[in-house]
């Protein structure tokens, strides 16, 4: 639409920018300015033969465009239809192609899967050397009875992700132990994951990327699945002490076993928190 053809739309304003002499350019920039804000001209300005011969109406466009173009804007406006496909970001990249249409199961790691120490103790399995910030520890895990078991039918069901609140230099040190070719945890998720909220840490799956009716979490702490409390298995506390009668027996602890029975259930549900609703009803699940 030619700019000429809007004066209509505005009778009180001056049109001298069409004006050859030198003296009112500084006009004709501000009006022109004001005109294209007004009717989002930048792109349209045009003008007649008969109405601006001596002066080529580019030269104007230039000037106009590269005052606007100085004008950072500090926000950004969404169309509708950017508003409709905004997404926040995810946590997880897309599955691979292997993992694509399988559940994810997120699992916690420590009292979840192991136990580690920073005393040495007759009972770890491993040990791992970490170093951060100049200083150096040695941590003595030991897994969970039927760790391995579990980890490699996991692997079959489900993309796996490990969702700890630990620092990644301590959770990685372990995990590259316990799937030393990435080959049963598809992704690892560590404390800058998790939302910290009230002094705890909190597993908000629903910024996973993935659908909410897909997902479930096996914890042994009920505030970090608090949100997401549908999806998720809970499981009791596993932690090895030397000399603490309460754990004592931890050799004899079944705990993952009977957490797979739960996960063969849902490996092929459509709604995990239907399927996991009703298999909680069935079997006495206690949080700790
Ligand atoms: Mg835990």
């Amino acid at each position: 639409m030619s700019l000429i053809n809007k004066r209509q739309f505005l009778p009180d304003l001056d049109f001298e920018f069409f004006s050859q002499d030198n003296d009112s350019k500084k006009r004709r920039t501000i009006d022109l300015n004001i005109l294209t804000h007004l009717f989002r001209l930048d792109d349209q300005i045009e003008t007649t033969e008969s109405e601006n011969k001596s002066q080529p109406i580019n030269k104007q466009k230039t000037e106009t465009e590269s005052d606007i173009e100085s004008e950072t804007p500090w926000f950004t406006i969404l169309d509708e239809d950017e508003e409709d496909s905004y997404q926040p970001p995810k946590l997880l990249p897309f599955p691979s192609l292997d993992k694509e249409g399988k559940i994810t199961l997120c699992l916690d790691l420590d009292q979840t899967l192991i136990s580690s120490s920073f005393t040495e103790n007759k009972n770890y399995d491993f040990s791992v050397e970490l170093s951060d910030q100049g200083k150096n520890w040695k941590v003595f895990v030991t897994k969970r009875p039927y760790l391995d078991e579990f980890l490699q039918e996991c692997s079959q069901m489900f993309e796996v992700v490990v969702f700890t609140a630990s620092l990644s230099y301590y959770a990685n040190s372990i995990l590259d132990y316990l799937d030393p070719e990435n080959e049963l945890i598809s992704h690892r998720l560590f404390r800058e994951s998790c939302s910290n909220f009230k002094d705890g840490y909190l597993k908000d799956l629903s910024i996973l990327g993935r659908e909410m009716d897909r997902v479930a979490i096996v914890d042994d702490t009920p505030f970090a699945y608090s949100r997401n409390e549908r999806n998720a298995i809970p499981a009791k506390r596993f932690f090895v002490q030397d000399n603490n009668p309460k754990f004592v027996n931890w050799r004899n602890d079944r705990e993952l076993l009977k957490i797979l029975q739960i996960l063969k259930k849902i490996q092929h549900a459509n709604n995990v928190p239907n399927v996991l609703g009703k298999v909680k009803k069935k079997m006495h699940l206690t949080k700790n």
